[in-house]
């Protein structure tokens, strides 16, 4: 039957780990959790036409399906285990599920992650990655938990991926977005750094939807507000170079998505202690503000001036549809 054959595709990129007891094969997989640690799950959908285009590579889909899950994982401080795939394909495409397959296990394989199970059935494209994994009891970095005073600390560089997108919609053929797309495509899970920022971070969230989105999310569940300096939002190379008007390159870093760094609080007095620590998991970061009592965010300039909020924030499944 063809759904076994491509079952047996993917499940020669499984992987294996000694915490896996029992992986593909079965009716459900098997795992001995480690002692004293609790089990970290998240799981996420791309669909095609929403959140990739057609003809996007199934490398790069699979990479990607993998990644935005990682990148929950790494907002939360846990280390990745295994993961679950619930594949949907249009027709019987050996020739995709291997290339898919292959993209999922670069980055699996990376992160020591086995694939222990899942599900294929026929319908409109799309890719469902659970993943679990694993944090000591109690150390888990969540949303809630910064305090006013705080620093406001981003990974990495925001709006790469939302200004390849851009590029694209312009015109520009996808082909020559260069490192933008890269980051579109196959978005780095930032796993060493959730790691590292245990026990130093009071409040940490993936940015998936867009920096002012996700951070709205965290300063909810903080119960604070913030004061954000736009012009210290990190710009890579790449995009400073596509887009020279500083307008349009802040709006694609506060409102764009698609990055998959982490935005974190951390008290003012370890700031030192989170730059040793990023430091040591090479990871960049940037401070681009503070957290505040009440429930306001505001931008400002690298004068201090005050800058309007955009009016959207971010992207928005369900936009209209109240709910
Ligand atoms: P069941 O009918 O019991 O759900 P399936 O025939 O759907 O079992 O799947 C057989 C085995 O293959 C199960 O262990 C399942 O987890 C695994 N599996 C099915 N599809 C996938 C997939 N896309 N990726 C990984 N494992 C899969
Ligand atoms: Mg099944």
């Amino acid at each position: 039957m063809a759904e076994f054959s491509l079952i047996d595709r993917i499940r020669q990129r499984a992987g294996s780990r000694p915490d896996v007891v029992l992986g593909i094969g079965d009716d459900a997989a098997l795992i001995d959790p480690p002692k004293g640690q609790q089990l970290v799950l998240a799981v996420d959908t791309l669909v095609e036409g929403v959140h990739f285009a057609r003809g996007v590579p199934p490398s790069a889909i699979g990479w990607k399906a993998l990644a935005v899950n990682l990148s929950d994982l790494a907002a939360m401080g846990a280390e990745p285990a295994v993961a679950l795939l619930a594949l949907t394909l249009p027709d019987d495409d050996s020739a995709f599920v291997d290339e898919f397959a292959a993209g999922f296990a670069a980055l699996a394989d990376t992160h020591r992650v086995a694939l222990v199970g899942g599900d294929t059935t026929r319908g409109p494209l799309a890719a469902s990655v659970t993943v679990m994994g694993y944090v000591p009891k109690g150390s888990a970095l969540t949303r809630a938990g910064a305090s006013a005073g705080d620093d406001l600390w981003i990974t990495g560089t925001l709006g790469d991926a939302a200004g390849a997108l851009a590029l694209w919609k312009s015109g520009l053929p996808m082909l020559r977005t260069g490192r933008l797309r890269d980051r579109l495509d196959r978005p780095t899970p930032r796993l060493g750094a959730g790691i590292a920022l245990r026990g130093l971070a009071t409040a940490c969230i993936d940015i998936s939807d867009g920096f002012l989105a996700d951070l709205g999310h965290l300063l909810a569940m903080s119960g604070l507000g913030a004061d954000v300096e736009a012009d210290a939002l990190p710009a890579s190379p790449a995009l400073l170079e596509a887009f020279p008007d500083p307008l349009l390159r802040r709006e694609l870093q506060l409102t764009g998505g698609d990055d998959y760094e982490l935005c974190f609080s951390a008290p003012v007095a370890r700031r030192e202690a989170v730059r040793k620590a990023l430091d040591a998991v090479a990871t960049p970061a940037s401070r681009v503000g503070s957290l505040v009592a009440g429930a306001r965010l505001r931008l400002f300039d690298a004068d201090r001036l005050p800058l309007p909020l955009p009016a959207r924030r971010g992207y928005v499944h369900f936009a209209g549809s109240g709910a």
